[in-house]
C-alpha cells in the first residue's frame, strides 16, 4: 500500500483571508470601464461562476491567478519544451515579499473552498506531484496544504512497486487511493512512474506479462500506456472527478546544491540514496521523457502545470494558484438545508433558549 498521512492544521483563523485584500493599481473614468469589459470577457471563459457566486474572492484575484498560472499550464493546446521553461522566478519579475502574503492569502482561500469542498460533497480533487529528485514535493504539499481541514485531505507516496502491486495492472493501486466525493487526494509520485521510471529503465522488459505485452515495441507499449491514462483521467472527470498534474521543474545545478546539503546536513542524510546519483546521470533522458509523458496527457479537463522549483516560495505560490484555479472552477457550495427543516430551526431555537 502506498504510505498515506495526514495533514495538520497550522494556519491562522478564516477571517484573515476576509481582511487580505491585494493592492492594485486601477485605471481611472472610461478606460476603467473599457478595461473592466475586457477582463470580464477572459474571466467568463477562465472562470465560469465561481467569482460572483463564491463571493469573496475577487475578479482581479482571478486575474492574477489567471496571470501568473497561464504560461506554466499545459492542458493540450501548446506544446511543451522544457528547455524554453524557467527554473526560476526570474522570468516573472516578481516581488518576493508580495508573493508570500499572495500565498498566505491563497492557503486561507483553499482553506475555505475545501471546507465547502467537502460539505457539497459533489466533486473530488487529486492533485498530482511529479519531479526530479530533490525538487521539493514533500515541503510543497506540506506548505500549501498546511491549513486544510485533515479530514478532507488524504495524501499518498507511490513508491516501488510491491509484489502484490505487481501482480496487478498499474492502476491497481491507485484506484484504491482515490478520494471519496468531497475530498482531496494528494498523490505524491503516481501512476505517472509507471511510463516515467519504468520508461527510463526499461522496466517494462521486466514484466512478468504475456508476451504480447513484454513482446512489442517500447514505443508501442508506452503509447498505450499513454492513452490508457488519459482515458482513466477522463473516466474519473466523467465520474465527477478532477485531476490537476503537477510537474515541479528544478534545474540540475539546484538539485546539485540540495544533494550536498541532504549529504552535509545529519538531520537530512535521511533524505539521500546513493541511487539518487543514478538517476541524475539520466536528467537528460528523464527530461526527454517527462516532455513526451506530459504532451500525451495534457487535456484541458485534465492539464498540467510546469512550475519553477528552484526557489521555494515562488513554487509554493504557484502550486496555491494551480490548486486554487481547480476549487475555483469546482465551485463548492454547501447544501442548502430542505425547507421544512428550516423551518423548524425556529422552534428549536426557541427550545435552547428556555432551557435553564
Ligand atoms: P522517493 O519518492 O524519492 O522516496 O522515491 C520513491 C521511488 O520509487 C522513486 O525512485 C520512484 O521512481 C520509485 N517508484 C515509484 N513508483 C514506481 C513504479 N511504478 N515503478 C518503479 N519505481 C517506482
Ligand atoms: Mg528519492
Amino acid at each position: 500500500m502506498p504510505r498515506q498521512t495526514r495533514f495538520r492544521s497550522n494556519l491562522s483563523e478564516r477571517s484573515e483571508f476576509e481582511r487580505a485584500s491585494v493592492n492594485t493599481r486601477r485605471p481611472k473614468g472610461l478606460a476603467l470601464r473599457r478595461n473592466r469589459i475586457k477582463e470580464n470577457d477572459v474571466f467568463a471563459a477562465e472562470y465560469p461562476q465561481s467569482r460572483t457566486r463564491s463571493g469573496k474572492f475577487t475578479k482581479h484575484d482571478a486575474e492574477v491567478v489567471y496571470m501568473a498560472l497561464k504560461d506554466y499550464r499545459f492542458d493540450g493546446s501548446k506544446n511543451l519544451n522544457l528547455k524554453k521553461l524557467p527554473t526560476n522566478s526570474s522570468k516573472d519579475k516578481v516581488d518576493k515579499e508580495e508573493i508570500l502574503k499572495k500565498t498566505e492569502k491563497n492557503q486561507l482561500r483553499i482553506q475555505e473552498l475545501q471546507d465547502r469542498l467537502y460539505a457539497d460533497g459533489r466533486e473530488g480533487l487529486i492533485i498530482v506531484l511529479q519531479a526530479m529528485d530533490a525538487a521539493g514535493k514533500d515541503s510543497t504539499v506540506k506548505h500549501v496544504m498546511g491549513g486544510v481541514n485533515p479530514q478532507g485531505v488524504d495524501v499518498y507516496s507511490f513508491k516501488q512497486p510491491n509484489s502484490e502491486e505487481l501482480a496487478h495492472d498499474f492502476l491497481w493501486r491507485v484506484n484504491k487511493c482515490l478520494p471519496q466525493r468531497g475530498k482531496m487526494a494528494i498523490f505524491n509520485r503516481s501512476y505517472y512512474e509507471d511510463v516515467l521510471v519504468v520508461q527510463v529503465h526499461k522496466l517494462n522488459k521486466t514484466y512478468h506479462m504475456a508476451k504480447r505485452i513484454t513482446g512489442q515495441d517500447d514505443r508501442d507499449f508506452f503509447k498505450k500506456r499513454y492513452k490508457q491514462i488519459r482515458n482513466y483521467e477522463e473516466y474519473l472527470y466523467e465520474n465527477s472527478y478532477r485531476t490537476v498534474k503537477i510537474f515541479l521543474n528544478v534545474s540540475k545545478e539546484k538539485q546539485k546544491e540540495r544533494f550536498l546539503e541532504r549529504i552535509d546536513t545529519p538531520a537530512k542524510n535521511w533524505k539521500f540514496s546513493h541511487s539518487d546519483l543514478k538517476e541524475r546521470a539520466l536528467w537528460d533522458t528523464y527530461h526527454k521523457v517527462y516532455e513526451d509523458v506530459i504532451n500525451a496527457t495534457a487535456t484541458k479537463e485534465n492539464p498540467w502545470y510546469v512550475l519553477p522549483a528552484d526557489q521555494k516560495w515562488y513554487t509554493r505560490y504557484l502550486v496555491s494558484e494551480a490548486v486554487l484555479k481547480a476549487l475555483e472552477e469546482i465551485d463548492p457550495q454547501y447544501p442548502k438545508m430542505p425547507k421544512e427543516e428550516r423551518a423548524m430551526l425556529k422552534d428549536c431555537r426557541a427550545q435552547l433558549l428556555k432551557e435553564k
